[in-house]
């Protein structure tokens, strides 16, 4: 496969893929960890530990027993005498864990492993730890101590059990003894100052023998448990993470994706204003701002041949001589006030439109042909009274005619331009009325 597609099929992971697969990795890696290695592990036998003796009842309730211990190399004996006497006999190997007032923590260990061996096979012996609690326990009463114990069956040859914790139980004298609340009758492992290997309860009478080869306790640095509430939060930890993330981007995406519209809106408002600008403008003259031809045709298009009306044209008079005498750009000026001056004295409703030169033609809906000369006359008279650049004398002349009723357009402007004719000829500065 050639390089290039190698790479272009990677860059379909995501940083999500490589988080999961380093997840899978780590949790596969420590579940392996765990299970072979990560190991505790403590023994107690005759080469490494010399803090044993051995106990018996004398010392208690008249007991009568006697126990003695001899350690060889790969054991300790235990060899006992069980008189009457105490109200149930016994005999122990004691082993003392306790450093100080501290004793250990056994409860990191999960297997307890033990060597024995007990010729009476019709008998029990008696593992027991003992463990200091302030709660409970004080340090001038050795029996305040909580004893856990378990029984295992007595072994004619060498016998090794493996036991878990749980199968170990309070002992019910030390709880009746001392009357312990039910809150402090649980198995408790973690200050052990001795551990017991006794004989079991209510023996035969007899001299016995245990032999005990070693305990060994195994353990995991992390247990079963907390590796799986390790994993659950490593995992539930990286989901919840991600899953904030992926809200995080998401809202984000939102965001710019309404960013976006709105700009959208924007460019799309200003493009409808534009347009409506530009078509504004075409229908206007661009030095008057007065309608022009186009903005005529689209005043008209909304018409019919019977809407009513007027249309009154004007013209200025000897336009051309302001042209030459004072140059042109003083007869555009003309041209601009003189549209200013008629669009203030008109209504909404009327429409001045520059047809071309000095030529212009107002729209006059609703009137008829007398209030349309009335009107001409105002705008003559009105018109003839302003100042203009350069002091000029400024008239108008005016051909006003009224729409006939199914009367085209242009044929009343052609009988309003005859009337302006007329005016012109009859000597300017005055208003003619159409036939
Ligand atoms: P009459 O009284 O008979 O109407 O005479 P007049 O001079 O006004 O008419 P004529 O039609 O002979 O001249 C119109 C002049 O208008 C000719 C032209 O130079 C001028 N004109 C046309 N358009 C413009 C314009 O946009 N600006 C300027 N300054 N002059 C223009
Ligand atoms: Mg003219
Ligand atoms: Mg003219």
């Amino acid at each position: 496969m050639p390089a290039q597609k190698i790479i272009s099929q990677w860059r379909i992971l995501q940083p999500i893929h490589f988080v999961l697969g380093l997840l899978i990795l780590l949790t596969a890696s420590l579940l392996l960890w765990q299970h072979y290695g990560m190991n505790l592990y403590l023994r107690f036998d005759p080469g490494n530990f010399n803090k044993i003796s051995a106990s018996d009842d004398r010392d208690n309730n008249g007991g009568k027993s006697i126990g003695l211990i001899s350690i060889n190399p790969k054991y300790w004996r235990l060899d006992c005498q069980l008189n009457k006497g105490h109200r149930t006999p016994y005999c122990s190997i004691d082993f003392d864990l306790s450093n100080g007032t501290q004793g250990i923590d056994l409860s990191k260990y999960t297997d307890i492993t033990i060597r024995y061996r007990y010729q009476n096979t019709r008998e029990q012996v008696n593992l027991v730890m003992v463990n200091f609690n302030p709660e409970y326990s004080i340090e001038s009463d050795y029996r305040s101590q909580k004893f856990t114990e378990v029984y295992l069956p007595g072994a004619a040859g060498w016998s090794t059990q493996t036991l878990k914790w749980h199968q170990f139980n309070v002992a019910s004298w030390w709880i009746a003894d001392k009357k312990i609340p039910p809150k402090w009758t649980n198995n408790e492992f973690s200050n052990i100052r001795e551990i017991r290997l006794a004989t079991g309860l209510y023996p035969e009478l007899s001299n016995i023998r245990i032999d005990l080869a070693y305990i060994e306790f195994r353990g995991k640095w992390i247990n079963n448990d907390t590796l799986q509430l390790l994993l659950l939060l490593l995992w539930g930890g990286t989901a919840a993470v991600w899953l904030l993330s992926e809200l995080r981007r998401s809202m984000q995406a939102l965001q710019r994706s309404h960013a976006r519209q709105k700009d959208l809106e924007n460019a799309q408002q200003h493009l409808q204003e534009t347009n409506q600008l530009l078509a504004e403008r075409s229908m206007r003259d661009p030095l008057t701002l007065a309608f022009n031809r186009e903005g005529l045709s689209i005043l008209l298009a909304k018409e019919t041949p019977d809407t009513p009306g007027s249309i009154i044209f004007i013209d200025i008079d000897y336009f051309k001589k302001i042209n030459d005498h004072y140059g042109h750009g003083t007869g555009d000026q003309v041209l601009c006030q003189l549209v200013q001056h008629i669009q203030q004295q008109i209504r909404p409703s009327e429409q001045l439109i520059r047809l071309g030169g000095e030529e212009f033609i107002l729209l006059c809906q609703h009137s008829n042909l007398a209030q349309a000369e009335r009107l001409a006359e105002k705008l003559r008279l009105w018109l003839f009274s302003q100042s203009w650049p350069a002091e000029i004398p400024l008239s108008c002349s005016f051909g006003v005619a009224e729409r006939q009723k199914g009367e085209q357009f242009e044929a009343t402007l052609h009988r309003a331009d005859l009337a302006l004719y007329r005016a012109k000829a009859g000597g300017r500065n005055r208003v003619e009325v159409a036939e």
